[in-house]
């Protein structure tokens, strides 16, 4: 006999399946277990933290193994996933008593779990999307694809931007990857890429900068054009009637590089959840240009999904605006904080349905309550089409439909008794089109009711054949009711046994025995054996016990076994052609699902707009922005909860052609950042269909929302502040048009006071000279100097936070005013923060001598341009060969065209400047 490990009918077949799955972890299934050989246990042992065992342990030929029970392995699989290990499951799909024990049980591979197909969602947090995208570029429309599913949900688009011309001309299109792909990408947030193989080295790069977290999977150039797998699949996918479309066929579309890249997606998904063709996602297509832009760095900065300290959802705008029902509702409301409308009519139309529930306290109740039952729809929808699903999934699909009629009758604002009915007396007739109402698939429901009983179990995962049943509701179907009934008979028949055997043998003590090996027996104490009539036939002997049957036992037990397995056979089979109604149905779930996802987001934006006291902002086309007594609603809220009524409300007044620049100056902490981003939230707010916090506003539409706002944590990355600071810069000169919104929140701070105050100058300079760049502007700066621009510039005004002082302290009125600060009372703020005093006091002295134009510890150096209390040198008339060189530098700054450059070209360009001036210089810049 050969001795190795490896030669056993098992290990073959797991290396055969191995073979198959290269590149995934195996886990391969025995009883109730999952086990992992050689190197993927070796692999995953230390990472899951469990034991590696091994097979034949000691001997030369020790197999390295590990496993990990059923139930718990939905845990292992998901942790694994997130790592970005793709994870092959193997499932034994034949019961072992069908073997008779005399072969290996047949095992397959039904799923392969990826980073961005994760497989079962349960346990998924609901508010998070797992998606998997695709990356294609199309030579013969120069145009990127890009598709995006969460096969949790079925949540599948796709869209196509042009390629762009690009900045270093000798690269070919296919090279560089257009901005705006990269920006929505980030918006996407996937947790794995597809990408062409020839593409994944020039790609990579860019895509992991602006991605955290993703696991990059190359894909077969073949793999975005090859249709005829998933056709086949479609047409095969078992139990499935005719119809459903000519999937995927029916998205496809002509040099499309979108089509291409919904193809690979497609394929994957199939590749790897084979069954997912029973019930396909459908495609959605949409155009990044229907919606505002929005970058990574300005959703970074203004906090909408994640808080810059910890990425968590505290003190961020979606947790403000979230008071949603249920996940569905979640996830779309998030999904319209991250794509701002632009157009008047769609947001009026979310708007006009928020107005309606803002002002129906009841309906909003009523309907909220209902859409709290109607829970995750979608993953519940995902979970029972799944082949391993468990009765109790099905359960929980029917309470979420049950809970549909409901949800419908209050968005129709029908019946709900009491005084309802002068509040739908006072309903204009037309208001059933606001609110678009989930049909309620009766039928289906229907079905569920009928078929599961009340409150379904879950049986194990993947243990089909076993022996849980029940499950279906008497009275379904006749044949599993007279089964069970003989069934039940022969039980009963048993139960009399007892009592008539006692009375016949005259054994008091005689007792019917059921085990579930050895089956019923009559069981007889030792004492009394003499008793115990002819025909009992022996069955077995313990210590003090004999047991024994008769035939007529062992008849009425067969049947009633036989019964039992095949009504337990029978309701496996009912169940699964419910599960089917249920699969094709599945358009109408996820078109029901949709809709109460939206009715829930309008819900909470109504639910949030009334406790809150917010107004319904008017969006039009216009170019004005104009905000009364607007708040900024985290902070605000913040100071609620310590307590405090105390934000003070300011006006925001913007147009390009009259106040395009409102230049902030002011002292630290007097409430510049919280104004800027408050500006910038009311406008995604409103047009994203919310109210706002504010008396009243205006907000012509914002095609782009462009923010540079405090120093930026991406040191991590290996990049200087300063460099990342100028390279959004750069981004927002290169790109901001007259209808983009502008937020700059102290530029320049990241380098030298001259450099740092140059660069401020002629950014704002551009911003407002520049022809079709003429942005709405807010500019928040420390640079007191820059409060000269408005005398020259017409449309830069000046502003500042209203600042007392009080017996050397501050008081910050946190009141806008119009005008320049004309101090930055960075001592007293110093002061505030704990500095200790002779600290503060020697900083006074330094700071009275600077004022009077001397260097600090009397150098007796006076100090150009300081007489006035600023350091005006930079921007006077230059009279000496240091003021040649900066003239010369200020011009050649102005002449500058940052569309053509680089980041690199800007650095580049400011090291040689500033070292070309400190030549010249004699006492260098370090003021
Ligand atoms: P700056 O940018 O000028 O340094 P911030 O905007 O960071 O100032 O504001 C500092 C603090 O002042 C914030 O943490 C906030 O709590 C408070 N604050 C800002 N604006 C207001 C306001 N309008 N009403 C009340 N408190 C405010
Ligand atoms: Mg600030």
């Amino acid at each position: 006999m050969n001795g190795s490990a490896l030669d056993t009918p098992m290990m073959r077949q797991f290396i055969k399946l191995k073979a198959q799955y290269p590149n995934a972890v195996l886990f391969y299934r025995m009883g109730d277990f999952y086990e992992m050989f050689l190197d993927d246990a070796e692999l995953v042992a230390p990472i899951l933290d469990i034991a590696l065992t091994s097979r034949n342990k000691g001997k030369p030929d020790a197999v390295p193994m590990c496993g990990v029970p059923v139930h718990a392995a939905d845990a292992h699989i998901k942790r694994l996933a997130e790592l970005g290990h793709h994870i092959a499951i193997c499932e034994q799909v034949e019961d072992p008593k069908e073997t008779g024990g005399k072969r290996l049980v047949r095992r397959e591979v039904v799923e392969v779990v990826t980073p961005g197909l994760v497989g079962d969602p349960e346990g998924l947090d609901g508010r998070t999307v797992v998606a998997v995208a695709a990356v294609y570029y199309d030579r013969s429309s120069n145009r990127f694809g890009l598709a995006v599913l969460d096969a949790s949900t079925s949540d599948f688009r796709a869209t196509a931007v042009p390629a762009e011309a690009s900045a270093l001309a000798l690269d070919s299109p296919a090279s560089s990857i257009p901005d705006a792909l990269l920006q929505e990408l980030a918006r996407v947030s996937p947790r794995e890429l597809l990408l062409p193989s020839d593409r994944v080295e020039a790609w990579s790069e860019p895509l992991l900068e602006i991605l955290d977290e993703v696991a990059v999977t190359s894909l077969d150039e073949s793999t975005f054009l090859k249709l005829d797998r998933l056709r086949l699949e479609r047409s095969t996918a078992d139990g499935l009637a005719e119809g459903g479309g000519d999937w995927p066929g029916e998205f496809m579309q002509e040099n499309d590089p979108g089509s291409r890249a919904a193809v690979a997606v497609a394929n994957y998904l199939i590749e790897n959840q084979p069954f997912a063709a029973a019930n396909p996602p459908r495609l959605r297509r949409y155009e990044i240009a229907d919606t505002v832009v929005l970058d990574a760095s300005t959703r970074r900065h203004l906090e909408l999904h994640q808080n810059s300290e910890d990425r968590g959802r505290a003190g961020t705008l979606i947790q403000e605006l979230d008071e949603t029902c249920c996940a569905l509702g979640a996830r779309r409301l998030s999904q319209w904080l991250s794509y701002p409308l632009l157009s008047v009519t769609a947001i009026a139309a979310r708007q006009d349905a928020v107005e309606l529930l803002v002002e129906r306290d009841r309906m909003r109740a009523r309907l909220r309550d209902a859409m709290t039952r109607v829970r995750d729809l979608e993953r519940l929808l995902a979970k029972a089409t799944r082949p391993g699903a468990v009765p109790r999934d099905l359960g929980a699909l029917r309470s979420s439909l049950q809970a549909l009629p409901d949800v419908a009758t209050a968005a129709l604002g029908g019946p709900g008794g009491g005084s309802e009915t002068s509040e739908l007396l006072a309903a204009p007739p037309s208001e059933a089109t606001t609110l678009v109402a989930p049909d309620p698939l009766p039928e289906l429901s229907r079905l569920l009711e009928r078929a599961l009983i009340d409150d379904p179990p879950t049986i194990a995962k993947g243990s089909r054949g076993a022996h849980e049943t029940g499950y279906i509701r008497e009275g379904y179907r006749s044949d599993l009711d007279s089964l069970r009934e003989s069934a039940t008979k022969g039980r009963e028949w048993i139960a009399g046994l007892e009592a008539e055997e006692r009375e016949r043998t005259g054994i008091s003590t005689l007792k019917v025995r059921f085990h579930p090996v050895h089956g019923y027996s009559l069981e007889v104490g030792k004492g009394h054996l003499a008793k115990v009539p002819e025909e009992y036939e022996r069955k077995q002997t313990l210590a003090s016990v004999e047991r024994f049957t008769t035939e007529r036992l062992r008849e009425v037990e067969s049947k009633v076994m036989g019964a039992n397995e095949r009504a337990a056979k029978l309701e496996r089979e009912i169940f699964e052609s419910v599960r089917v109604a249920a699969c094709e149905a599945s358009d109408e779930i996820r078109e029901a699902a949709d809709r109460v996802a939206t009715l829930d987001a309008l819900a909470s934006l109504a639910e949030v707009a009334r406790r809150k006291r917010w107004v319904r902002p008017v969006v039009d086309d216009s170019e004005t922005l104009e905000i009364k007594e607007g708040r900024h609603p985290v902070v605000e809220s913040v100071l609620r909860r310590q307590g405090s009524d105390g934000f003070v409300p300011n006006d925001a007044k913007l147009d390009p052609a009259g106040q395009q620049i409102l230049l902030l100056t002011g002292p630290n902490m007097s409430g510049k950042s919280t104004y800027l981003r408050q500006v910038a939230l009311i406008v995604l707010m409103a047009q994203m269909g919310s109210f706002v916090p504010a008396a009243s506003a205006r907000v012509g539409m914002v095609d782009r929302v462009f923010t540079r706002v405090g120093a930026s944590d991406r040191l991590a990355k290996g990049e200087s502040t300063f460099m990342v600071e100028m390279r959004e810069t750069a981004d927002i000169l290169r790109q901001a048009s007259r209808r983009s919104l502008v937020i700059l929140d102290e530029i320049g701070r990241g380098t030298s006071t001259f450099d740092g105050l140059s660069i401020a100058w002629a950014v704002a300079e551009y911003l407002h000279d520049t022809k079709g760049v003429e942005a709405r502007t807010l500019f928040a700066t420390h640079y007191h100097e820059l409060v000269a621009l408005a005398d020259s510039k017409a449309r830069i005004h000046n502003a500042h936070f209203e600042v007392r002082e009080w017996n050397d302290e501050v008081i910050f009125l946190r009141r806008l005013v119009e005008g320049g600060a004309n101090r930055s009372y960075g001592i007293q703020v110093a002061r505030l923060a704990g500095l200790p005093a002779p600290v503060l006091e020697r900083a006074r002295s330094i700071l009275l001598d600077l004022e009077g134009g001397e260097l600090p510890g009397g150098q007796g150096k006076p100090l150009r341009g300081a007489n006035d209390g600023q350091l005006m040198l930079a921007l006077r008339p230059p009279r000496s060969a240091k003021g040649e060189a900066e003239t010369e530098c200020i011009e050649a700054l102005k002449a500058l065209d940052p569309d053509a450059m680089t980041p690199i070209d800007a650095l580049t360009w400011l090291v040689k400047s500033r070292a070309g001036l400190l030549a010249v210089g004699d006492e260098g810049d370090g003021a």
